[in-house]
């Protein structure tokens, strides 16, 4: 069966993430209190309603419970963003995304218990800088505050050395779980596998493991 989504909230992020939902052939409910902006979605979603979900009925007469995920994508009003997200999980929303625009929002988010809260400024924000400082990082994906999933480039000086050879898990404390070589992917590489120069080496590892790692043999 397909996953029905519903998005509350249509500036660039909400609209954003129901133009993919729609292009990837999801069920998606777009809302907002702006008849405007509802209008620019109503040939790209399945359903777009005006409405204010700050009202407990409207979202209700919705059927919001019976939707399998809802984001909540308002933006500056951080109150109507609160109050939304505590209706829905009132009201039992199975799972329940919400955008926090400032650390305040998600620490109240994460009391009312929003189950995924997102701070995509910030995180963007982040990325961007991280692959600035580096030039062999290529991208990365946070997984906690202090540790990381990170993409590198294998260095001339890594190359034609197996992984056990440049003993990066004893050295450096982290990890080459996959590498990228052209076309292919090799995943979970053996401790013999030769890296070439050029090789994407996809890391996980503590960030500072990881830092120590680059710069070192990278
Ligand atoms: P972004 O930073 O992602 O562009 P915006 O602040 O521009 O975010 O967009 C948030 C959207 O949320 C706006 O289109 C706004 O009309 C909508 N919105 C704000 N309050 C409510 C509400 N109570 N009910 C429904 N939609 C709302």
């Amino acid at each position: 069966m397909k996953k029905e989504f519903a998005v509350i909230g249509l500036g660039r992020f909400g609209g954003s993430i129901c133009r993919t939902l729609a292009q990837e052939g999801m069920e998606v409910l777009a809302i907002d209190i702006d008849e405007e902006r509802v209008n620019e979605f109503s040939n790209i979603v399945s359903k777009a309603v005006v409405a204010d979900t700050t009202d407990e009925k409207v979202l209700k007469d919705l059927g919001i419970r019976n939707f399998d995920h809802v984001i909540v994508a308002i933006g500056d009003n951080i109150q109507a963003s609160i109050l939304t997200t505590l209706i829905l999980k009132e009201l039992g929303v199975q799972k329940i995304t919400v955008k926090a625009q400032n650390d305040y929002h998600e620490k109240v988010l994460a009391k009312i218990g929003a189950d995924h809260i997102v701070h995509p400024e910030r995180d963007m924000g982040r990325r961007i800088a991280n692959n600035m400082i580096s030039t062999n990082v290529l991208d990365y994906l946070e997984l906690s505050d202090e540790h990381s999933i990170v993409e590198l480039i294998a260095s001339k000086k890594m190359d034609g050395k197996s992984l056990l050879e440049l003993d990066v898990r004893a050295k450096y404390g982290c990890t080459v779980v996959a590498i990228k070589r052209q076309t292919h992917i090799i995943v979970s590489p053996m401790a013999r596998e030769v890296i070439r120069e050029g090789d994407i080496l996809i890391v996980i590892g503590a960030d500072k493991d990881i830092n120590r790692f680059e710069k070192n043999i990278v």
